[in-house]
């Protein structure tokens, strides 16, 4: 029986990579049925806003998507359609994986860090208001089940993927109660796991800095929400950019996979960017519907175009264009030279 799923191309340079990521992953011979939802930009014409109904129906219906990015204009006007998603179908883990790739130029070649990031409260609560004409204010919200619920997350992660150790990032030196909260809840659900999986903690900024230097110390990180946008696209740095970082929303009820990136305006159109992060998090589909010799076959064929070096777009040191590199994947697929196995463990998590 075919895989329904729900199909957000989403803006910018979200359709090109969208259209990429849906030949490579329908060349695997898994029979998809595309159930596409245009939401975003377009649909604040046509619809009066970016994130229509029908959207929310069609990803509780299938139970999962696969989303391009979508703008999310800054200062007044629409509420971010990601955060929105993300809240209403409370899509509560975002797990986001970064591994090193060969051919992928950066700075280390040997990192393997995953991001599982708080996805429903924190400052993207969304809670802001002036404070007369010249204040404003944000509303932090922190809640122990939501703490307990990311940190228990992160500890079945490591424990379904081998992972050695968990550390949450905070500054609860300064935000004694939000932060404290985190960091308490995140010690709570660290002593069930005692002796079967390590816990540390760490204050954002040294984290940061930590990261930069040593990111060969870590391996699972757990955080709130915006330390968890900030510091997933620090690390997607350490791999290679924004172009190679996949990503996933999990809830209870339903999986949203996306990459980091954003909708890169300034090169829609132009068949130039690149669609790896969206067939990551294609791949991660695969794993979470049971697919995992197809996931193995597309990401051992990426890695291969990738490593290779002919067919690459131009953030990877290549001259291809987004569909002639999804191309090169699809060939390798077909070919069957993409049989060895190469697996990326983090993504299993999204099971
Ligand atoms: P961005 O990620 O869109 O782009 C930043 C830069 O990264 C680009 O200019 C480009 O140089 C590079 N880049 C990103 N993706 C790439 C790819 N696939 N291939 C090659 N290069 C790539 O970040 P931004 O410019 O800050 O945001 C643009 C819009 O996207 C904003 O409206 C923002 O709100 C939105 N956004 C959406 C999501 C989402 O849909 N989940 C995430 C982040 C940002």
């Amino acid at each position: 029986m075919a895989h329904r799923v729900t199909l957000i191309p989403g803006d910018g340079i979200g359709p090109e990579l969208a259209e990429a990521t849906r030949r490579v992953l329908d060349a695997t011979g898994i029979a998809f049925d595309w159930e596409v939802q245009e939401a975003g930009e377009a649909t604040i014409a046509s619809e009066g806003t970016p994130l229509p109904e029908r959207v929310l129906d069609s990803i509780r219906r299938n139970k999962i998507a696969l989303k391009g990015p979508i703008t999310t204009p800054v200062g007044s006007g629409f509420r971010s359609v990601n955060v929105g998603l993300r809240q209403a179908l409370n899509l509560y883990a975002n797990l986001r994986p970064a591994r090193s790739m060969a051919g992928v130029p950066s700075r280390y070649d040997d990192v393997d860090l995953v991001i599982v990031r708080e996805n429903t409260e924190d400052l993207y609560a969304g809670i802001e208001h002036m404070v007369g004409k010249d204040a404003a204010e944000s509303i932090k919200i922190i809640t122990r089940a939501a703490s307990e619920r990311i940190a228990r997350f992160a500890f079945e992660y490591a424990v379904a993927n081998d992972r050695r150790k968990v550390t949450a990032v905070h500054k609860a030196n300064i935000m004694k109660l939000s932060d404290g909260l985190f960091l308490e809840s995140c010690r709570t659900v660290a002593a069930d796991y005692d002796g079967r999986v390590e816990f540390e903690d760490r204050i954002v900024d040294n984290m940061c800095m930590q990261l930069v230097q040593k990111p060969d110390l870590y391996d699972v990180l757990v955080l709130p929400n915006l330390y968890g946008d900030i510091v997933s696209d620090l690390c997607a740095g350490l791999v290679g950019g924004l172009g190679v970082a996949p990503g996933a929303n999990i809830g209870t009820e339903a999986a949203v996979f996306e990459p980091v990136h954003g909708s890169a305006p300034k090169y829609a159109g132009l068949n130039k960017a690149n669609p790896t992060a969206l067939i990551l998090s294609g791949v991660m589909m695969l794993r979470h519907l049971g697919e995992q010799s197809a996931a193995v076959r597309v990401e051992t064929a990426l890695r291969e175009v990738i490593a290779e070096g002919r067919r690459t777009t131009y953030d990877l040191g290549g001259s291809s264009g987004t569909s002639d590199f999804a191309d090169a994947i699809i060939e390798r697929l077909d070919g069957g030279t993409a049989a060895a196995a190469n697996p990326d463990p983090a993504s299993t998590a999204a099971r």
